[in-house]
Order: structure tokens, then sequence, then C-alpha cells
């Protein structure tokens, strides 16, 4: 096990020559669905981006699993592709940033190939993992005192007991241990490293500290020799090798950076890495991201602390599971009709269908929608929790049955808010991204909802361009990480809070939260029938 280093030189070179050398930064996501490259210029403009799809497997219900082999074969094929678009020769790109989804776990013998599938973020197998992680460490509190989160099915540490219990032979075997990026970087490199950030979702990071938590590991039984050296995210941790290099069309020698998980590293792109500052971003699962000054915790473990890609800074974020996600299922079931008519007009669905929404009345006349529609992980991790309108009426129509979906998703997404400004996170303005941000009536609804201005900003690449961003401060392109952000990343548009409206809503919001807490009991009930 590597402790934290403060720094590594990139190598022995100046910075100088470094930066004389290098006109461009690679940035590289290994996604669940796809990796993605994006090729920058050294003043943070992107050239151009390419993706290469991967494919998930799920022999179980419930399992969900990956052969890194794809990730290597995609990452090759993306950077190919990333350069010829850009038009980017080999010896110009003069660093290279990770990025990845997190929690995953590759098990490694010593060579290239993973002596099992990785198990991925999704994956639900390790219930009975989870509950032994906390009474190993004394309690659910003592946990997320020790590793500031709570044992989730998802983290990576459940994962490791698990196949040490259920596939020895491959545990055995086992001499590392990596999660989805860093398994790139040793393809990359030879190195076995990774971030603080990202080894933050393994479960065995002591997150206020910044290095690997001895003693939970030791109560756990974990070996700490599998586990790999840990940096801050800007850090050099390796160069490309010559096999590496010629398998994706770069140099050798290319500096590689820790890079972090998608969470931190798109915090990045997004700018999200001072006090104040906070993103909500609505796509199929909805994310409310905060930069934090100090490591702050959540006792009841609702939103997770993180180490920041920024060095010696910390985030706080909340996921909702089914956030665009419950637009996607009414779009899918419900809305034939518009789907049709969206085809014949060649344009999106879903404007069609916030254009009958902006028709129904703000708060739609008591109708709500609770947006449980896969259990909900923030504010209340509850698999049992369901779905659906309360409140209906013979008056409501179908504009304020899809307003009501938009507005109950953006409560979910205002819950995690509140939950933070419990904690004593400053909120004073919300940047906003996914696809729910394409609509200018969600982006209005946003601001009144959160009662803050929303901003949205000119980078969209997300945690690719963070990991590019990364690179070029552990190159010395910038000084820092919030420096690099300042000189890239601009606000475009900033909208208000209209006050009526943010007070009817702040009500709507109370009522919201009462439904749940109503439901609960009920839920669990459901489930068992
Ligand atoms: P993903 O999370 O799958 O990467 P996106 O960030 O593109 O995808 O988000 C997709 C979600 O964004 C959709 O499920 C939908 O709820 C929402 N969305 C996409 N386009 C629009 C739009 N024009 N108006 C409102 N919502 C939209």
């Amino acid at each position: 096990m590597g402790s934290c280093r403060e720094h590594l030189n990139p190598g022995g070179l100046a910075v100088s020559d470094i930066l004389r050398s290098m006109s461009f930064l690679l940035g590289i996501d290994i996604g669940t669905s796809g990796t993605k490259t994006l090729i920058c210029d050294a003043r943070g403009r992107v050239k151009a981006t390419a993706t290469a799809d991967h494919t998930v497997e799920s022999p179980r219900p419930g399992w969900s699993q990956q052969d890194p082999g794809q990730w290597w074969a995609a990452t090759c094929r993306a950077t190919r592709a990333v350069l010829r678009k850009a038009k980017v020769r080999a010896d110009q790109v003069g660093a290279i940033g990770l990025s990845g989804q997190m929690h995953g776990s590759v098990f490694l013998a010593g060579g290239d190939k993973a002596l099992r599938p990785a198990i991925l973020w999704n994956d639900q197998r390790t219930g009975y993992e989870c509950d032994e992680i906390e009474r190993r460490a004394g309690g659910r509190r003592r946990l997320i005192r020790m590793v500031g989160n709570p044992a989730l099915t998802g983290f990576t540490a459940p994962k490791i007991l698990w196949v040490r219990r259920h596939e020895p032979r491959v545990y055995e075997k086992t001499r590392h241990i990596l999660l989805p990026k860093d398994y790139i970087r040793y393809r990359l490199t030879g190195e076995y490293a990774t971030d603080v950030g990202d080894a933050s979702g393994t479960l065995l990071l002591d997150v206020k500290k910044r290095q690997w938590n001895r003693k939970l590991i030791s109560l756990l039984k974990i070996d700490p020799d599998l586990l790999p050296d840990c940096h801050e995210s800007h850090e050099i941790t390796g160069r490309l090798t010559a096999a590496a290099a010629k398998a994706l069309g770069l140099k050798a020698g290319v500096p590689v950076a820790g890079g972090s998980g998608d969470q931190p590293a798109g915090a990045v792109g997004n700018g999200i890495v001072a006090s104040g500052i906070v993103s909500a971003t609505l796509g199929t699962s909805g994310v409310v991201f905060a930069h934090a000054d100090k490591p702050i915790y959540d006792p009841q473990g609702r939103v997770h602390t993180m180490c920041a890609a920024v060095a010696g800074k910390w985030c706080v974020f909340g996921c909702m599971l089914s956030a665009g996600g419950s637009l996607q299922w009414f779009r899918n079931q419900m809305a034939a009709a518009e789907m049709a008519q969206a085809a014949r007009q060649k344009i999106d669905p879903y404007e069609l269908l916030m254009a009958q929404a902006a028709k129904a009345e703000p708060g739609c006349e008591g109708l709500f929608f609770l947006p449980y529609l896969t259990g909900e992980r923030c504010p209340c991790a509850d698999p049992d929790a369901r779905g659906g309108w309360i409140g209906l009426t013979a008056r409501h129509d179908r504009a304020a049955m899809i307003r009501s979906v938009v507005e109950g998703v953006t409560f979910g997404m205002a819950d995690a808010l509140a939950i933070m400004r419990s904690m004593g996170i400053a909120v004073k303005s919300v940047r906003l991204s996914g696809g729910g941000a394409r609509s200018a009536m969600w982006r209005q609804l946003q601001a009144e909802i959160y009662d803050r201005p929303v901003v949205t900003i000119n980078a969209a690449e997300g945690p690719a361009y963070g990991a590019a961003i990364l690179a070029g401060v552990g190159t010395g392109v910038w000084a820092s990480v919030p420096q690099a952000c300042k000189a890239v990343i601009l606000e475009t548009q900033r909208l208000r809070p209209h006050r009526k409206l943010a007070a009817l809503y702040a009500r709507h919001h109370r009522q919201y939260q009462r439904l749940y807490a109503a439901m609960r009991g009920e839920f669990e009930r459901m489930a068992k029938l």
C-alpha cells in the first residue's frame, strides 16, 4: 500500500521544457456505456471528442459487471479517433488525465488480464458484506467517522469481501485491486496508482486525512499491499510506456496525471472548485454536488463526502436515482403521441412535453409526483421507495401530470440541497447541467425551487474535460485547479428566482417531503406483498 505522496516531479523534466514541447491535453473518461476521449489546447479550448462503446453484462438480477479489456480496447479506439478528429499529431499531446466510473473493482494477478470481470458501481450483490463492514467497523456512525460514508452496495470494499467469500480462488491469486480508470493507468504506464477522490469511493480511505484507513483495512482483514499508491489528482503518476504509446498512436514518455472518479473530475470540468458554487446535474440520475474547504459529513450518511480533485479540498454530493429518468419513463410509457409528432417534425419529444408542462399552473393545484421509480439513494437510502402521483382530481389534465413529474424531480434535487445547507454548506448559486438543463422552463423552475440564482456555463464535456484540466495542472500549464477553472470556464446565462413562485414552491416542497415520510412504512409493507 502506498502513502499519499505530496508531489511527484513529472519525470525529471523541467516544467518549462514540458510547456514548450506541449500544445494539447488528452482527457480519457472510462464511463459505463462507453469511453470518451477529449483533446483541448493549453488554453482549455476543446478541439474534439470521441467515444467508443462498452457492454455491461448482468449474469444475474442485480449483478452488473464489465470486462476491463473492453475499456482498454475502447481507450485505444477513442484516442486514435480523437487525434484524427482534432487533427493533432502524436508528438503534440503533452499530458494525459484520467477519469472514470467510480467504485468498480478490477482484480489483477500481475498481468494485463483481469482475473474476473470488474464488478461495477451499480451492482447490488453485496448487501450481506455491507452489513458485515458496518459490524466490523463498530456500527454505521463509527464507519462514517472513519471513511466519511456508510457502506453502500455499490462501493468497492464490499465487493472485495464478496469476491473473497464467493470466489476464494480468484482472491488468492489477486495481487492488485484497482478502480476502472486506474486499470487504464496501469495499462498506460505500468504503475499501480490511484487518486484520493476515486479512492474515497472504495470505503477504505480516511477521507479526512486523504490516506488509506489502515485501521479499517485491518479490521476487514484486507491485505494493504493489494491497494495502489494514492495521489492528489493533479500529480503525475507515471509516463506512457512504449507499448501503450504504440497502441494509442501517441509518443512514449507522455506524463499521466492522477485524475479522479467521474464525480470529482466532472466537478473540475464544471468549475465546482470553490465554496459557494454548487452544481445540479439532471441526467437519468440527478446529482447535487458542492465543493467544501473542510471535510464535513452528514452523520446520517445521506450525502457522500469525498476528497475533491482539488488538492487539500473536499466535496459533498447526493445522488437521486430517477431524476431525468422519471421524465424519460413518462415519455416512453405515456407519450406515444408526442414521440410520433416529434419524429414528424424532427424535434426532441422532450421539447413537446416541456411545452405542455409550461401550460399547467405552478404547483399543479396540489398534484404531486414521487420520483422514486427505482427506489432512492438520497435523501432516503430506500430500495423499497416507489413512485406515483398523489393529489389527482378530476380537474387535472395531462399538462399537470407532466409538470408534476418535473416538479417532483426538482423537489428531490432540492432535498439534497437542503441537506447540504443543513451541514453549513454555502449555496450562492447553482450551476446547471445534464439533459434537463436543455429546457429553459426546467432551468427557471430550478431557480424557483432551489430559491437561488441558477447558472449555465460554456463547458459541457464534464469528466473528460476535468481530466484534461488536471493533466494541465500536473504539467504546469495552470498553477492550480481553481486557477485553471477560472481561466477556462465562463458563465453563459444566469436566471434568478421569482419571489412569489419561490415562496409557493417552498410550501409545496415541505408537503412533498411529508408524503414520503407518511409512505415510508407503507412502501416497506408493499415490498413484502
Ligand atoms: P444521461 O444521464 O443518460 O447521460 P442526459 O444528461 O442527456 O443523459 O439526460 C437525459 C435526461 O435529460 C432525459 O432522461 C430527460 O429527462 C432530460 N432531458 C433531455 N433533453 C431534455 C429537454 N430538451 N427538456 C427537458 N428534459 C430533457
